[in-house]
């Protein structure tokens, strides 16, 4: 009997290959149709300001069929600025915290568009005369920006890195002032310098139009014209939220 029985139980399992089934864990899909520009959530993800310690066991389960459940079902604890994200206003601006311009109120007409990958100047910060050089045309509304922090792997690293780039205040105040572009997206925890932390998110979030979206994984996609679909969960009264961020060429 026993044969017989792990026959039975084990098929179902099974792959074509007679191989354990495993899951297919993918950055592009549909043979080139879909570019996943999303990290990957997990415990050794980067969070900012823990001493390189990633994010650890986030998921509990908090039912499990091990347990006797009929169902295995976790709860998540994260920073709702983990990994691949967008910020809201309230992120920085407390009256805005305070009237509730949470990642609800984030327009999904700026989530969701064309737009440009761009390739920075290497080693230095997006100041005005970069983004002066870049030469964005008028009515770009989605840039997202690949800096050295893509070629260093940055994103990859359990320890935060301060030599991160990122806007200065003025490379943020030259893009309010000059261009139509409404949704900021960068590769590393923060669109704006280390230098100029407060300022330049504050730069982009005052008029509560444009919408960083931080921690993008923009190696292997080649800069030019994308359909830019990101969309965050929609959490009342947070100010910020993960993002699913993908781009068809
Ligand atoms: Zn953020």
């Amino acid at each position: 009997m026993a044969p017989l029985f792990l026959i039975l139980v084990s098929l179902p399992l099974l792959t074509s290959s007679g191989e354990d089934p495993r899951p297919l864990r993918r950055e592009v899909y549909g043979g080139g149709r879909i570019i996943d520009v999303t990290h990957r959530v997990s415990p050794e993800s980067l969070v900012w300001g823990n001493g390189g310690a990633g994010l650890g066991q986030y998921l509990r389960l908090r039912r499990s069929i091990k347990n006797g459940n009929n169902t295995n079902s976790s709860v998540m604890n994260l920073s709702v600025h983990t990994g691949t994200h967008v910020d809201a206003p309230g992120h920085f601006i407390d009256r805005f915290f305070d009237a509730g311009f949470d990642v609800d109120s984030l327009d999904l007409d700026v989530l969701i568009g064309p737009g440009l990958l761009v390739d920075v100047p290497r080693d230095k910060n997006i100041a005005a005369e970069v983004m002066e050089s870049l030469k964005i045309p008028k009515g770009i509304k989605r840039v997202l920006f690949r800096t050295s922090n893509t070629d260093r792997g940055l994103m990859y690293k359990k320890e935060e890195d301060t030599s991160f780039v990122g806007f200065s205040s003025d490379g943020a105040k030259w893009l309010v002032e000059n261009t139509d572009i409404k949704l900021v997206g960068i590769d590393y925890l923060s669109v704006a310098a280390y230098d100029d932390l407060d300022s330049a998110h504050i730069e982009f979030l005052k008029n509560g139009e444009i919408i960083p979206l931080e921690g993008l994984k923009l190696d292997n996609v080649k800069a030019g014209l994308y359909y830019v679909n990101c969309l965050p969960m929609r959490l009342y009264g947070a100010e910020g939220s993960p993002v699913r961020c993908v781009l068809i060429p």
